[in-house]
């Protein structure tokens, strides 16, 4: 098996469950490593830097592409979000398998730059259980829930340009697929290419005569 680890992209509709599933499934797993972006958006309450993200400002976040340090980077919602090269990097050449909780612009622009990517696309079982997931928060005004399901409703055009869909309805149910999605990758004959060529010279030992 290839010793390096696999990168994994996760992307979904606000009100999927994203954070949720991303701490379950790190609670259960602790060894998959979840990289933090770079974005130009203020702190909510509660979040915290190099946690979170690092959160930046618009002139550093330009320094930081000028300087070729980002994977991809893309701008939501008038802010840019990006992916720290490096850190990411260094963990999959340490064989970790590494998840960016990324949105679909950025999530394509990986896949095209390192095919090899593992692209899950996290969704509730229905649009409208997605709009009763943004309503029950009870935190947002209607025209910002109203601008989310907009929102979703573009994205979905980019679902089929993932490799799996993850139905997020059971969170146990869908952190198990979730690991088992990533952990089938490593079987992947595209990752086992060094493997498969080891043994093809083993077994030549024991053609006789051709
Ligand atoms: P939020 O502001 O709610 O934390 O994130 C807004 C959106 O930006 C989410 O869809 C999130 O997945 C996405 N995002 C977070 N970090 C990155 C990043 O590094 N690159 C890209 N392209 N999107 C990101």
């Amino acid at each position: 098996m290839s010793d390096r680890g696999i990168l994994v992209v996760v992307s979904g509709f606000s009100g999927a469950g994203k954070g949720t599933l991303m701490n379950a499934l790190l609670d259960k797993y602790p060894n998959y490593a979840l990289s933090v972006s770079v974005t130009t958006r203020q702190p909510r309450e509660g979040e915290k830097e190099g946690i979170h993200y690092f959160y930046r400002t618009k002139e550093e976040f330009e320094e930081y592409i000028a300087n070729d340090r980002l994977i991809e980077y893309a701008q939501y919602v008038k802010h840019y979000y990006g992916t720290p090269k490096k850190y990411v990097e260094e963990q999959l050449a340490s064989g970790k398998d590494v998840i960016l909780e990324i949105e679909v612009q950025g999530a394509l622009k990986v896949k095209e730059k390192m095919p090899e990517t593992l692209l899950l696309f996290v969704t509730p079982p229905s649009a409208d259980e997605l709009k009763k997931r943004l309503e029950g928060r009870g935190t947002e005004q209607p025209e910002i829930i109203q601008s989310r399901l907009e929102q979703a409703s573009r994205e979905a055009k980019y679902m089929p340009d993932y490799d799996y869909i993850l139905i997020n309805d059971v969170l146990d149910d869908c952190v198990c697929q979730m690991h088992n999605l990533i952990q089938s990758q490593h079987n992947k004959i595209e990752e086992n290419q060094a493997f498969i060529g080891q043994i093809q010279s083993e077994l030549k030992v024991f053609l006789k005569g051709e």
